[in-house]
């Protein structure tokens, strides 16, 4: 046991920045990692603010972070594929290797992943970490620690953009313009989509989506999204629609934009139990997907920002120091619309 300085989610509402005891041996396939910049997800933030998300409540002291770069400081005595002073990005839930989902390649979809910052698993809003080298992965030397710590929500839009089976050319609606729209727009761009019609109802993020690349902003309060789509289709509909809002009614809506033959991919997790309208499903033969997370997505992401193909920089809009975490936190409870990402640089 070591104790170091953490930011502790005590309860529902109460954050301290303070010493907790975490036991952490470095297994021979281990590595530890020096934690040095980390994002704040609306996952982090819901805990704070709500104490549970669904089934997983929070019960106990909790470490919250989980979207972290940092550097390799100590390596077990079998990993081959880290050594020390290595700059890396990891990925945060981690499977029974033996399990059944494993085998099958789900790893993400293994019960007992044990997963950062989901209860009753610390995260990493801490100093050092002890974590598995196969879950690891080296940054390439033109990828700073805070795009570094990008890769976790990126890795969520490249899943999603793995689960539509994009076609050159595609026109993909993204609906939602958080941080996870935002990142599944970059993710299904460089997989081949012609286009994204991005929706919210936050101009300032909206206005920031069309900065990134060829992405249509329809503001849904002002303009309606099927008209939009008509318009620039020939009233066909487009290929692909991921929904990133959880919005219960832009959940609902899914099919209306959709062109006949074409993919939906759920990827905002609703926070009710969601309606949607079966019969405007088959008339289009829509195919549904929906992600939990990402598996085999890590080295893809890291590439993609590696070549300069895809760039997450201007989605990080607010970084504040490790001793000013829960100032952080209280920022993104009141998130301003101009702001995406908010991260945590460590000392
Ligand atoms: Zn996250």
């Amino acid at each position: 046991m070591c104790a170091m300085e953490a930011l502790v989610l005590e309860k529902k509402s109460e954050l301290t920045l303070r010493p907790i005891e975490i036991e952490e041996t470095l297994g021979p396939d281990d590595v530890r990692i020096e934690i040095r910049t980390v994002g704040v997800c609306g996952s982090d933030v819901h805990y704070y603010t709500h104490g549970a998300i669904g089934a997983f409540v929070v019960r106990a002291p909790m470490v919250l972070g989980h979207e972290a770069s940092g550097t390799v400081i100590e390596v077990g005595a079998n990993v081959k594929n880290l050594k020390t002073g290595d700059r890396v990005c990891m990925e945060p839930g981690i499977p029974d290797p033996n399990s059944r989902a494993s085998r099958l390649g789900l790893y993400n979809l293994d019960p007992a992943v044990r997963f950062w910052a989901t209860p009753p698993v610390h995260g990493v809003l801490r100093p050092t970490v002890v974590h598995p080298a196969a879950f690891t992965f080296k940054l390439p030397d033109n990828v700073s620690f805070a795009e570094g710590a990008m890769v976790e929500p990126l890795a969520v839009g490249m899943h999603a953009a793995s689960k539509a089976k994009i076609k050159p050319g595609d026109l993909a609606v993204v609906m939602g313009a958080g941080p996870i729209g935002m990142l599944t727009a970059l993710a299904v761009l460089a997989g081949g989509c012609s286009q994204v019609i991005m929706t919210d109802v936050q101009q300032p993020k909206l206005d920031l989506a069309a900065t990134l690349g060829p992405i249509l902003p329809v503001n849904v309060a002002k303009q309606k999204l099927k008209e939009v789509v008509d318009s620039m289709t020939d009233g066909w509909g487009a290929d692909l629609v991921f929904e990133c809002s959880g919005n219960e009614r832009a959940a609902a809506s899914v099919f209306e934009p959709l062109c006949p033959g074409g993919a939906v991919v759920y990827v905002g997790i609703p926070l009710q139990p969601i309606a949607y309208d079966v019969a405007a499903a088959m008339y289009k033969e829509a195919r549904v997907e929906q992600i939990f997370r990402y598996a085999h997505v890590y080295p893809r992401a890291i590439a993609l920002m590696g070549s300069g193909k895809l760039d997450v920089k201007p989605l990080i809009t607010d970084t504040f120091g490790f001793n000013e975490s829960i100032k952080a936190f209280d920022y993104a409870v009141e998130m301003p619309s101009t702001s995406v990402k908010v991260q945590i640089e460590m000392p």
